[in-house]
């Protein structure tokens, strides 16, 4: 019998992490698939499991200057009914699974899980988003880039729970790309995702932001190319130059979803839209 454990106060449920080894669990959108058995049987873990749904800490949602924090226990279908979350994200987690499953899964189970296909990450590297953990000794809060380590890997130690997500907000004149390629319109996971943000003023590219998810073992930023292009005027673009500098950060593998060679193709096809996306702004929408 799994023991199970479901505490409405933060420091029980830290303790409970500390003392039992407590697997999190969220939503279960993804420890149910990990855990399942033969059909008809009930999923297999073997650790005592530490319900965090009754946790208020984790539900957090509010901008606090110029920052929003978004509890690790919100969920997608919160996170799109709240008109403060940024377009970026929200363009990210409309097109996660679909609304019965939105409805369940959390943006922390999304992280924790750490698939370098989550499609939440590519926006939450693109705002250089902070998680923030927390223990019996207090919060830690750490770059989401330094936090996912590898698949399946966090730096989340064993008695610690993801308490917050801190996303700063980007300017809104800023300019947006999101690309999700899956198999379906709906319930499918990504071949690739990718997103993007640029700050551009008479056609000078100020800021310039590229994020791929399932490329490489953890999500990337494609800080290389992204230094050719920011500083840069709109018309005098390297694109080859650009191109092949994403190539080196670009380690797609094959697996049941895709294979390394499409992935790649499709990863510098994501980058090479988003900017030609930028050279096609007349200079009155600057
Ligand atoms: C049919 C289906 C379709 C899906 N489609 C997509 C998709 O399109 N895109 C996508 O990105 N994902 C998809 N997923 C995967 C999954 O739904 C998401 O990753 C989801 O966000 C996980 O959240 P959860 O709350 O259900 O996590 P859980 O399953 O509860 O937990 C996931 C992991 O995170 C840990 N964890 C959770 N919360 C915390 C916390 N606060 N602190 C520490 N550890 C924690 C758990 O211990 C576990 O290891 C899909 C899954 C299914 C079953």
């Amino acid at each position: 019998m799994v023991k199970r454990l479901r505490p409405t106060r933060l420091e029980d449920a830290l303790e409970f992490r500390a003392e039992y080894k407590a697997l999190p669990f969220a939503g279960g959108t993804d420890l149910m698939v990990r855990h399942r058995g033969y059909t008809g049987t009930l999923p297999k873990i073997q650790s005592p499991v530490l319900f965090l749904d009754a946790l208020d800490e984790l539900k957090t949602l509010e901008i606090v200057d110029g920052t929003l924090r978004i509890g690790a226990g919100v969920s997608m279908a919160e996170l799109l009914a709240f008109p403060g979350t940024p377009e970026l994200l929200r363009r990210a987690v409309q097109l996660i699974a679909a609304p019965a499953l939105r409805n369940r899964a959390s943006l922390g189970g999304n992280i924790c899980n750490a698939s370098p296909a989550a499609d939440s990450l590519p926006p939450l590297y693109v705002h250089q988003a902070k998680v923030v953990a927390v223990s019996r000794e207090g919060e830690r809060s750490l770059p989401i880039a330094e936090f996912l380590t590898g698949p399946g890997q966090t730096a989340l130690k064993e008695y610690e729970i993801l308490l917050r997500i801190e996303l700063p907000l980007l300017p809104e004149k800023g300019r947006l790309y999101y690309r999700k390629v899956g198999t379906r319109k709906a319930n499918a996971l990504s071949k690739l995702s990718s997103a993007g943000y640029a700050e551009i003023d008479k056609g000078k590219v100020l800021d310039f932001r590229f994020a791929l998810g399932a490329v490489a073992p953890t999500v990337i930023r494609l800080s290389e190319a992204e230094s050719l292009v920011q500083g840069a005027s709109l018309k005098e673009i390297d694109t080859r130059a650009v191109s092949e500098a994403a190539e080196t950060r670009i380690q797609p593998i094959d697996d049941q979803r895709s294979n390394a060679t499409y992935r790649r193709k499709i990863a510098l096809n994501s980058l090479m839209e988003f900017i030609e996306q930028l050279k096609t702004i007349v200079p009155e929408d600057l």
